[in-house]
């Protein structure tokens, strides 16, 4: 199909960009954090101090767009699988959310008393899975809105599956058909890679993830995973 040929096109530019530029940013980039901490450490005019942590920030924004970058260039050589308990991973990952979604007055609700699953995957990769999801999810909601839920259950013998509900704004049929395309974004400060990394981490671990979605109603991710990843 037209469409998909394209779209494989767009990601081999995409990633070759990528494995270039990412490398030559990401030194001098590393210098430039470190320093510009250090003077803050050091500065004591206020709004000097202010300025200094804006610019912090947009270095954090620089340096997650460019280890996203990293990311698309060579996913396969970064991925390392072992056997994780998967609850204590989302546990994990809603700890390190917290802050930002307490921020916004949203809480986000995982059933303790789910089932208890251990499945192989790359424990960092399936972090950055929950994380990009989770973060749409509270980007979605508005301010004290309605919780994110998280669920986790056996699909079948030899699968699981990873819900993540929202009651955001939702998304019409054709923004559903463009959410996994490079740089598509609706957001001011988007890069409209988080979703394209997420369904290629989920492949890399033989699994599906899709959305279902309604203007208004809110959003529902699922994603299907093989408790054991087949050697190929
Ligand atoms: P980004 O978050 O940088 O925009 P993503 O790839 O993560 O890039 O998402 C792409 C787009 O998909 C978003 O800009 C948004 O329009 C839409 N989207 C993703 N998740 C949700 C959600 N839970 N609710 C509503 N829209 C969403
Ligand atoms: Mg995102």
């Amino acid at each position: 199909n037209e469409n998909k040929l394209l779209e494989l096109e767009k990601l081999a530019v995409v990633g070759e960009l990528a494995a270039g530029i990412a490398h030559e940013i990401r030194n001098p980039l590393t210098s430039i954090i470190g320093f510009t901490q250090i003077i803050s450490e050091r500065v004591d005019d206020a709004s000097i101090h202010d300025y200094l942590g804006i610019m912090m920030r947009e270095l954090d924004r620089i340096n997650s767009i460019v280890n996203e970058f990293m990311f698309i260039a060579k996913p396969d050589e970064t991925m390392k699988a072992s056997k994780y308990n998967i609850n204590s991973l989302i546990a994990d990952v809603n700890k390190f959310m917290e802050p930002q979604s307490n921020l916004k007055g949203i809480r986000i609700n995982f059933d303790s008393q789910s089932e208890q699953i251990t499945a192989v995957c790359d424990q960092n990769l399936m972090k950055q899975v929950l994380i990009n999801l989770i973060q749409n999810s509270i980007e979605a909601t508005e301010e004290n809105g309605e919780e994110i839920k998280i669920s986790l259950g056996q699909a079948s013998d030899d699968k699981f599956f990873i819900h993540i509900t929202d009651k955001g704004n939702g998304m019409t049929s054709d923004r559903l058909k463009r959410l996994f395309e490079p740089f598509y974004t609706t957001k001011e400060k988007g890069t409209g890679l988080g979703l394209m990394i997420c369904r290629r981490i989920i492949e890399l671990h033989q699994g599906t993830i899709e959305f279902k979605s309604d203007v208004g109603t809110g959003t529902e991710v699922t994603i299907i995973l093989p408790v054991k990843i087949a050697s190929t």
